[in-house]
């Protein structure tokens, strides 16, 4: 891996879970998961596609791969849209 790609990560990392800062409303964020916006995993991630979560909103309870793509995208918007704002905030 790149160090900028590392960096980037490590960005995202720090920034914490997108649902919980932004739809919860939690500032004090842990630093959490990262989700890969594609459903394939192995070589060739992009960072571009990837977003980070907590365990509950990745995995867990309200968890993208518990309730399911369709449904998660209905309440916290798209994993695109969430990716983009994400990286508005990282260049400000
Ligand atoms: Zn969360
Ligand atoms: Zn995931």
């Amino acid at each position: 891996m790149k160090k900028a790609d590392k960096l980037h990560m490590q960005k995202m990392v720090e920034f914490g879970c997108v649902v919980c800062r932004w739809y919860e409303g939690v500032d004090d964020l842990p630093p959490c998961n990262i989700h890969h916006i594609r459903d394939k995993t192995g070589l060739g991630m992009k960072d571009e596609e990837m977003i980070p979560l907590c365990h509950y909103h990745h995995q867990g309870r309200m968890g993208i791969h518990t309730i399911g793509k369709k449904m998660w995208e209905e309440r916290y918007g798209t994993q695109r849209e969430l990716h983009k704002r994400l990286q508005e905030e990282l260049c400000k």
